[in-house]
């Protein structure tokens, strides 16, 4: 079971966390995120540290503190408990302190972010402690573990994780934080911002758990964005494919890599809402109940890259020379369409935007545009769905498209448009494709 920041962010919501897992007495493992703002507020902080707004930076540090003191305040009530809670939070606010005054690294970047999972789930095991709510708190840093390629394996973390469960047979409750992870060189590292939900699939698929439920301030995966669009409704069902997708194509919702581990061990993963646990949420498995479109995501951030060869016509072997460039730059392509002289491919990751321009260009014209966002209409089998093109190409007649995706994948439809029009585009999507 695994609570989000929102989930956790006030002392009632930790009350209703606990009303959740001790609703039964089955065995489970229980992955916090840190408090809702705490992630932010601790990027902000490494930043100024960073950039050298020291001065800032501690400002930021005491502001939170502060908060932290407020919220041991009301979540525990004895003098013990206080004591302890207090002691930890004097710890990690030490820790941030020390920070301030060494000289600033990527390492000591991933640590300053680790504090929040770390303190949530310390405050929380108090908490669950005063009331004698029988738990482990295991540290995450000893089994979540990525590669040298940021990569998680299950392999390990399998065996690190159940290593360190054998050391508890009586436990029935663990609490662990989500997001924190060491990295090939053992410095603390994470699994990139929403990671939680990863560190929960990861869980489940290293454990084959009976289901992964992933508790947040939402009745499940909705049909569009909630923040953008009005009228938007849940998703009683998808397959893995379908919400693999619509994770990677920006459904906030979901980590964009957290389907994959409970695909790859095929473990039902239910998203829930904690302020409001008996709605039916969305469950997401290996079946694909029913044909049609289910949901539209939007990704922003993408870079589209056009290039155009004067010799294409009758030239083989231009597309390998294309995405070889992107290969030796580790930069994934998320879409691609090609006309007879030209391929225009995204990317979200600019990192080596310079270095691939240039290796592009001996094999034609590269134009690159920023700022631009996949819209991404999720579903099962939609060229089986009758006239959806026509209905999503009726609905976006106010919206540019810059390229087309169709066919690649039964389950997706996507659409590049500058990002300035993705308001436009999902509310027209709403009611012109979902009738909402
Ligand atoms: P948590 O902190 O619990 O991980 P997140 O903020 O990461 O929660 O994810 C939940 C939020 O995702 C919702 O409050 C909602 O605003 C946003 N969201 C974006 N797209 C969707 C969608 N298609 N369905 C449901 N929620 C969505
Ligand atoms: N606390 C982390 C974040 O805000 C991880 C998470 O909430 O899933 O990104
Ligand atoms: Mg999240």
């Amino acid at each position: 079971m695994k609570f989000g920041g929102t989930s956790v962010g006030t002392p009632q919501r930790m009350n209703q966390v606990l009303q959740l897992i001790t609703a039964d007495d089955k065995p489970k493992i229980v992955v916090l995120s840190a408090l809702s703002g705490t992630t932010n507020a601790l990027v902000n902080i490494s930043n100024a540290i960073g950039e050298g707004y020291r001065g800032e930076a501690a400002k930021k540090i005491e502001e939170l503190e502060v908060y932290y003191r407020k919220f041991v305040d009301t979540l525990v009530s004895t003098e013990e408990g206080r004591n302890k809670a207090n002691a930890i939070v004097s710890e990690h606010f030490e820790f941030l302190n020390i920070i301030l005054k060494i000289s600033f690294s990527e390492a000591l970047n991933k640590d300053i972010l680790a504090q929040g999972e770390l303190l949530s789930t310390k405050l929380f095991s108090v908490f669950l402690e005063e009331i004698n709510v029988d738990h482990v708190l295991l540290p995450a840093l000893e089994f979540m573990s990525i590669d040298a390629q940021g990569e998680p394996q299950i392999g390990s973390i399998k065996v690190k994780l159940s290593q360190l469960l054998q050391h508890y047979p009586d436990t029935k409750l663990f609490v662990t934080q989500g997001y924190i992870c060491r990295n090939a060189r053992g410095e603390v590292d994470n699994l990139k911002r929403g990671g939680s939900d990863y560190t929960a699939s990861l869980i489940a698929a290293a454990l084959n758990a009976e289901v992964c439920e992933i508790w947040t301030d939402i009745s499940g995966l909705h049909n569009n964005d909630p923040r953008i669009v009005d009228k938007t409704v849940a998703v009683e069902h998808l397959s893995f494919d379908e919400a693999a997708e619509l994770a990677y194509f920006g459904a906030k919702i979901l980590h964009p890599a957290c389907i994959w581990p409970a695909r790859s061990y095929n473990i039902p993963v239910k998203l829930l809402n904690t302020m409001e646990p008996e709605a039916a949420g969305t469950t997401i498995d290996e079946a694909a109940l029913s044909v049609g479109v289910k949901a539209v995501a939007a990704k922003d951030g993408i870079i589209a890259i056009k290039i155009k060869s004067s010799r294409m016509l009758l030239a083989y072997g231009f597309l390998r020379r294309v995405f070889e460039v992107f290969e030796k730059y580790k930069t994934p392509i998320d879409m691609i369409t090609t006309s007879e002289v030209a391929v225009s491919v995204t990317i979200d990751d600019s990192t080596n935007l310079q270095h691939i321009i240039k290796e592009l260009e001996p094999l034609g014209t590269v134009e690159t545009d920023t700022e631009q966002t996949i819209i991404s209409i999720v579903g099962n089998e939609i060229a089986e769905s009758r006239n959806i093109l026509k209905k999503l190409f009726n609905s976006l007649s106010e919206v540019p498209v810059r390229m087309v995706s169709y066919g690649g994948s039964p389950h997706n439809i996507s659409l590049l448009i500058a990002s300035g029009f993705k308001k436009t585009a999902l509310q027209s999507i709403n009611a012109g494709v979902f009738g909402l």
